[in-house]
């Protein structure tokens, strides 16, 4: 024997086994019993809340010939509709939108039902229907035979014009609570034979979001599975929706600053079809509850508690994370290419919850020495977590510290590449530049790629590039990347270049400068960035007097 979805073997035949929309049973029950029946109904609301199968049930119930408080399924009318579908015809206006349609049904509506009372026209999706179609359908509701009923279900009610919607009893169908989903499932279940854990059940109806046809369908794959200990991850992964377990890997992945192993989690939740604005939206959820849970003892349960407490965020962290990816929200909606764009904040997130990691060495001398060309925001950020970062400095390995490294090679590169200027280098890489863009398929390179085409190379020397971009964020989604940059463009331009990249703005100042010293017959001289970096971690003394006034007229820019 074939299977049948549990949907259809559970889906209600008579009033007394519909679940939820007890109000709209209720008055359809009374208008039969009481014959108030209208020759127009509407039925709107979200999918799988039972329109349907309401219609369906009202259609035979108006025909019963012992209605009482429910269809009789003995009388000679209820034997006839479960074996003929005659008198209750279903269209569905997704697939026949044409008036050619709505004509039809037009001219057959003037024939009497073949056995019962009443012929009744269901039209499912009514929105879809063409306005043509809307006409001749209006034609035939202004003037209804005594022995016809429609009822019109929708998921758009906005979309039905009024004077259809004027000329229709319009019922609101609700989201089904998940306690009454819950209850639906667990007697399904009973019926089968069958059992799962509550919390997985309790799990299935809160992803169904209020729809029971959705709900008994992941049931339905629920048992479909083999395995033995069925767990609310399973669930997760058989919906599309992101699992808790996902979001904490993420989150693992970015604190501890493994790009490659997120890297390939985002890829790999791309191939499993997975929605970026749900990622973000739980990503949303988790900094919430990380605050709820900082504050208030004993609101979540113990587990989920204990997952959440492993973190140590600082008020201003989780505030800029939440910003950010509240932006990200947004920018979603204007991209073609929701992932590259994901990519590129989830690395501007990994810069924001390591900030507090790269206060560790000598954050204290740099927050006395402002530097106009590093964010100043984050400056403010390392200042404030400094407290919480003592703590935990142990847990972090000290290659966590790389990219502080590269913040203070930042101006020496800017010094060098200007020191190296070269306009015919210049004019070579902005003549092949358009050659990044072939890599936004690739799979290595596609987020790099997707960075670079929103930059500007402005100067640049035999070894050294600076790139200048419209947002801060790029430039910190850049300083992030730096190494891969630099393998990238080996890779397209088939030179070695050392990088560096700030932004317009910084560019403006920068470029004023330089135009200021040259007139002045101020020169840029070649810096061994090496030897900066050592002196830079032995004495940030000597690094102030060395490089941090680079662009002054001081030891650094000679005559
Ligand atoms: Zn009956």
């Amino acid at each position: 024997m074939s299977y049948t979805a549990l949907y259809r073997k559970y889906r209600p035949t008579n009033f007394a086994n519909v679940v939820g929309q007890d109000v709209i049973v209720n008055v359809l029950k009374n208008s039969i019993k009481y014959k108030h029946i209208s020759h127009a109904y509407l039925f709107a609301g979200p999918r799988g809340t039972g329109k349907t199968s309401i219609a369906k049930i009202f259609a035979h119930a108006v025909n019963c010939l012992n209605f009482e408080e429910d269809i009789c399924a003995a009388c000679d009318n209820c034997k006839f509709l479960e074996s003929n579908d005659t008198d209750i015809i279903e269209i569905d206006a997704a697939s026949n939108n044409g008036v050619e349609e709505i004509r039809t049904i037009r001219d057959n509506v003037k024939l009497l039902p073949s056995f019962c009372k009443y012929k009744i026209y269901i039209i499912d999706e009514v929105h879809m229907l063409s306005t043509g179609a809307f006409n001749a359908l209006l034609k035939t509701l202004e003037e209804p035979p005594a022995h016809v009923i429609f009822v019109l279900a929708t998921t758009e009610p906005n979309k039905i014009p009024v004077t259809i919607m004027s000329r229709c009893q319009r019922f609101d169908f609700n989201k089904i609570s998940e306690d009454a989903l819950f209850l639906r499932l667990k007697f399904i279940l009973e019926q089968e034979n069958k059992s799962l854990p509550d919390n997985v059940l309790e799990h299935i109806a809160l992803l169904s979001d209020g729809g029971l046809r959705d709900a008994i369908n992941l049931l339905d794959q629920t048992l479909s599975l083999s395995n033995e200990n069925i767990s609310i991850d399973d669930v997760d992964k058989l919906s599309g929706k992101i699992s808790k377990s996902i979001i904490f890997e993420i989150i693992d992945y970015l604190v501890n600053s493994d790009y490659p192993k997120l890297l390939d989690l985002i890829e790999k939740l791309s191939l499993e079809g997975k929605d970026y604005n749900d990622i973000v939206n739980n990503l949303l959820i988790f900094i919430r509850d990380y605050s709820v849970n900082l504050s208030v003892k004993d609101y979540f349960p113990e587990e989920y508690s204990n997952s959440l407490s492993k973190y140590e965020f600082s008020s201003d962290t989780i505030i800029n994370i939440s910003k950010v990816l509240n932006e990200l929200l947004i920018e979603m909606k204007n991209t073609n290419d929701q992932k590259v764009l994901f990519e590129i904040y989830i690395m501007h997130l990994a810069e924001i919850i390591n900030t507090k990691f790269s206060t560790n060495n000598s954050c204290q001398h740099l927050s006395q020495q402002p530097d106009e060309i590093i964010n100043s925001d984050n400056q403010k950020v390392l200042t404030e977590s400094e407290e919480i970062n003592v703590a935990d400095n142990e847990d972090y390995p000290k290659e966590e510290n790389d990219n502080e490294g590269y913040n203070k090679i930042k101006k020496i590169r800017i010094n060098n590449v200007l020191a190296g200027a070269n306009k015919d280098v210049l004019n070579k890489i902005n003549n092949c530049y358009d050659r990044v863009n072939d890599y936004i398929s690739n799979k290595v390179y596609n987020s790099i790629s997707a960075l670079l085409i929103e930059a500007k190379v402005v100067v640049a020397s035999t070894d050294y590039l600076l790139f200048t971009f419209k947002e801060e964020s790029y430039v910190s989604v850049f300083d992030l990347n730096y190494k891969q940059i630099e393998l990238f463009l080996n890779e397209v331009f088939d030179h070695k270049y050392k990088v560096v990249a700030i932004t317009d703005n910084e560019w403006t100042e920068v470029r004023n400068e330089f135009i200021l010293n040259k007139k002045n017959n101020i020169k840029y001289v070649f810096i061994d960035e090496n030897d900066v970096s050592l002196e830079v971690s032995d004495s940030l003394d000597e690094l102030e007097n060395s490089a941090l006034n680079i662009f002054g007229e001081d030891a650094i820019s000679v005559k």
